[in-house]
């Protein structure tokens, strides 16, 4: 049977546009249909747009720290309309960027929610196009508990459009998104509380970084309220909110933000048209090769709820694309080692195995730490510090952790992220000659 397309792609984002990029390149014939912005969350709702809000809300650090190396400056003032405007054109520069890189490379891009009508068919803007393979890379979307008043609280898509700064904000979760936001809020000034339901906040993160960063948000003025949850929010008259927790407490603010996970973005996407299986907690389940239970359809990326990272995306992008049209050049994505950091102020960067995690795998640990003052900041008036550590096996040398909470972390770990995937032990990292002065020769003079 002759199909109009080799492969369909369903959402233009990170996993998406790679996949169709990709197997353009090699010779398919490719369409990718995106309902919303190309680029999809990351560039447009996610890390792009969020990092560019977590630089803007440390220049009140910068302008503060400034008065030590001999600097004054008139009294610095923060316009988070002119953030938002700049940061908004950034991201239409970039969507032209992705819609030149997806023409370009001969994909055809159709502009529209795009629905399964069976296993080898998809419409969109009432007309059907028929592919030999359908991906599905249609990502996630932002959940909120079901709690009266749910409806006053926003998320972090309508984050990145608020008219104005709010005077105060309640961010409520613990996970990568809330500690964000949490630090970006109080970075530009608004009053802000985070709530976690848990004793402490980013399970999952290495024991001593998550302590590490409780304090350092302490320190600047987060108020962190764990082990509880909001029951109700309720809005009064002059616009305040009222959210009340479960000790019956109330707090009062302007803005009630939930990042409590992610959800997969299958709505009315037609997979009651296929085979396609869901797994427990609602992602597309797939084998060690994308492939769900239709044999015509793939999916990849947040949607199949693995390791939702845009990198990770990307990966499973390039791999789909391989195999099905290079399959001579296809290797499986490496789930091990992933590097990941929180854009946290401070930054957390991570790779390998938290200290637990070694533990419960039954390594014999040997831990190598420093907290410091970062050069930096001594001659300032800001007590912040970092942490770095390294988790070591006693019995190999193999270094099977790094972590660190401070400045650049995330940059600093993406080069180490390297050593570790080489199998480095803490030997090489001794033996590794130190860049004098900076914050990451701390790594290789851990002893
Ligand atoms: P997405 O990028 O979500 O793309 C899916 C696309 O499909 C969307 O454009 C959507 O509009 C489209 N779509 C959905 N349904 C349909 C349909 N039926 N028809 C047509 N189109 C459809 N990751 C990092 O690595 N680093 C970070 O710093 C980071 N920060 C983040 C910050 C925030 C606030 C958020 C929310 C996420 C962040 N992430 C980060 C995660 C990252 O954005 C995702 O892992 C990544 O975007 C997943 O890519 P994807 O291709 O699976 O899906
Ligand atoms: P996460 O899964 O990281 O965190 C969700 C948080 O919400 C957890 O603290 C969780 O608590 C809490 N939670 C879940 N359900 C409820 C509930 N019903 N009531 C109260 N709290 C709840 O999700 P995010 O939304 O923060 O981010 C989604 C993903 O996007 C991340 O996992 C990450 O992979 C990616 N991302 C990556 C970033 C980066 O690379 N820098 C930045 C932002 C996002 P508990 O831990 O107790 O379950």
């Amino acid at each position: 049977m002759a199909f109009d397309f080799d492969l369909f792609v369903i959402g233009a984002g990170s996993g998406g546009v790679r996949a169709a990029r990709f197997a353009a390149g090699f010779g398919a014939r490719v369409a990718v249909a995106e309902s919303r912005y190309l680029g999809g969350t990351c560039v447009n709702v996610g890390c792009v747009p969020k990092k560019l809000l977590v630089y803007g809300a440390h220049y009140s650090e910068d302008f503060e720290q400034a008065h030590g190396f001999g600097w004054t400056a008139g009294q610095p003032k923060f316009d988070w309309p002119t953030l938002i405007a700049n940061k908004n054109r950034e991201i239409e520069r970039l969507n032209g960027i992705y819609r030149n890189l997806l023409v370009n490379s001969g994909v055809t891009l159709l502009e529209g929610h795009a629905r399964i009508v069976d296993p080898h068919t998809v419409e969109i803007n009432g007309k059907t196009h028929t592919a030999a393979n359908i991906l599905v890379a249609t990502g996630g979307w932002p959940q909120v508990p079901d709690i009266p008043g749910k409806e006053h609280a926003i998320t972090s898509n309508e984050a990145f459009f608020l008219k104005a700064l709010p005077r105060r904000v309640l961010v409520v979760g613990g996970g990568y998104i809330a500690v964000e936001f949490a630090s970006i809020f109080n970075g530009m000034g608004a009053q802000t509380v985070q709530s976690y339901r848990g004793p402490l906040f980013l399970r999952g993160f290495d024991q001593g970084v998550r302590e590490h960063l409780r304090d350092e948000l302490v320190k600047k003025g987060i108020d962190l309220r764990f082990n509880t949850e909001v029951t109700r929010i309720d809005k009064r008259a002059d616009g305040t909110l009222a959210a009340t927790l479960k000790d019956g407490s109330v707090i009062e603010t302007d803005c009630v933000f939930y990042a409590t996970g992610r959800r997969p973005m299958l709505d009315n996407l037609g997979l009651e048209n296929t085979a396609v299986k869901l797994k427990k907690d609602g992602f597309i389940e797939v084998d060690d090769e994308y492939r769900t239970a239709e044999p015509s359809i793939l999916a990849l990326g947040d949607v199949i709820g693995r390791v939702p990272l845009t990198p990770v995306a990307l990966a499973e992008g390039m791999a789909v694309a391989r195999r099905l049209f290079r399959p001579e050049e296809y290797r499986k994505v490496d789930y091990k080692l992933i590097p990941t950091a929180v854009f946290s102020l401070p930054n957390i960067g991570t790779v390998g195995m938290t200290t637990e995690e070694a533990r419960e795998a039954g390594h014999e640990v040997k831990l190598f730490e420093s907290r410091f003052r970062p050069m930096k900041l001594t001659l300032t008036e800001s007590q912040e510090k970092t942490l770095m550590k390294l988790v070591v096996d006693a019995k190999t040398d193999r270094v099977l952790g790094v972590h660190m909470v401070g400045p650049d972390a995330g940059e600093i770990v993406q080069g180490i992220a390297v050593a570790l995937k080489a199998g480095a032990t803490k030997q090489v990292f001794d033996d590794t000659i130190g860049i004098h002065p900076t914050a990451a020769e701390e790594f290789v003079t851990l002893r």
